[in-house]
């Protein structure tokens, strides 16, 4: 039973290891800060989800998040932050509606469900066209090379760095058609590395995986792009406007620009995206290193383009992973269970997820291997 005793009075000390995929683990002083701002915010006597948008405290919270969030990515002048709502599934169609005219191509990688989901919202706005696709192999790989074929002249060229479901990353940005610009949906990885926003005419991330909370989008886009709008559009649709009113043309998910503005904070605190990434290679090794240990454990994605935040697996039987999933569980260990329609493993371990939680599960995949291999 959920009192309101036991979610918030009995606060628990020990928290669970929580690989779920999304929403995901947030950094524990980043919660810690933002239970105190909930209750008063800098001193004001107000909590930060009862501020006024139009009020100094936020413009403050506001200034914060974006001043941060443009020194963890080293984002140019050139380059607006944006912070929007609807998820990263709106950003599907608001990057069409918005930049695809009636009588042009965009191009999409389809390397996961996300990206396809992507892709099939472009048809609406103009014509979309597959320029590569891993779907024939499970989406186990991310094409490279001669498996990309590009349309004529695209508007852009959007892809998925991170296979959040599938377990795959791209390591560089793919070379595109001149003419055309890039569309990055980083949702799964955003500021788990370094991250050339030069190369990009918009990046945006779903919050939930490495950000902040759900529904809250962060949007960086090139700003001359915003100069030439491929169709009227409604006034939340467009981009243009968001950033003329500072993501403050109505009201803005406030709770959600402040979390994302702790947690840059945080990654600024941690020592920039290098550290950051150093430290993600390390995590993802350890459990990697115990897929490849031996025959037990088959890693779903091939080895050059395993993911650093998403790692899927599978075991000799359904059986047997179903016992993993339980065994975990009864260790501490939640959300261990693939993705609804692909089964098997899924360890995610985002920026705030702890190096303690990928030692604890590599030690348990290692014991439960000996006990059932
Ligand atoms: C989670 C995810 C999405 C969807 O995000 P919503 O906020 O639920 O719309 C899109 N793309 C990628 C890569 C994701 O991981």
């Amino acid at each position: 039973m959920t009192t309101m005793a036991s979610r918030g009075g009995a606060r628990k000390t020990e928290r669970v290891f929580n690989y779920s995929a999304g929403p995901g683990t947030l950094p524990e002083p980043v919660l810690r800060q933002a239970q105190n701002d909930l209750w008063d915010l800098f001193g004001t006597g107000i909590g930060i989800c009862e501020h006024s948008h139009r009020g100094p405290a936020f413009d403050r919270v506001t200034e914060e998040a974006e001043a941060d969030c443009r020194a963890v990515g080293s984002i140019p002048d050139n380059y607006k932050v944006l912070f929007l709502q609807g998820g990263a599934s709106t950003q599907f169609f608001m990057v069409p509606a918005n930049f695809l005219p009636q009588d042009r191509t965009a191009d999409y990688f389809v390397t996961g469900n996300w990206s396809k989901k992507a892709y099939k919202e472009a048809p609406l706005y103009g014509t979309a066209h597959v320029a590569a696709s891993s779907e024939e192999e499970q989406f186990s790989y991310i094409p490279k090379g001669n498996a990309i074929g590009y349309s004529d002249n695209p508007v852009y060229v959007h892809f998925a760095t991170n296979n959040t479901i599938f377990g795959t990353q791209m390591k560089d940005v793919p070379e595109i058609p001149d003419g055309a610009f890039r569309v990055g949906d980083t949702s799964s990885d955003m500021y788990s590395r370094p991250i050339d926003v030069t190369k990009y005419g918009l990046i945006y991330a779903g919050a939930q995986k490495n950000l902040g909370p759900s529904g809250t989008v962060l949007v960086i886009v090139r700003e001359d792009l915003l100069d030439k709008p491929a169709r009227e559009l409604p006034s939340m649709l467009r981009y243009a406007l968001h950033a003329e009113k500072g993501s403050r043309y109505n009201t803005p998910p406030a709770f959600g620009i402040y979390l994302m503005g702790q947690v840059f904070k945080w990654i600024l605190g941690e020592g920039g995206l290098e550290a950051v990434q150093e430290r993600n290679e390390r995590k993802a090794k350890l459990i990697y290193d115990q897929i490849d240990a031996g025959d037990f454990y088959r890693g779903t994605a091939r080895a050059e383009d395993r993911s650093l935040m998403n790692i899927t697996f599978r075991m000799p039987s359904e059986e047997i992973e179903k016992r993993f999933i339980s065994e975990a569980e009864k260790q501490g260990m939640d959300g261990l269970k693939g993705y609804r329609s692909v089964g098997g493993v899924r360890a995610s371990i985002y920026n705030a997820f702890p190096e303690a939680g990928c030692e604890a599960l590599a030690g348990f995949m290692k014991d439960f291997a000996q006990k059932n291999g």
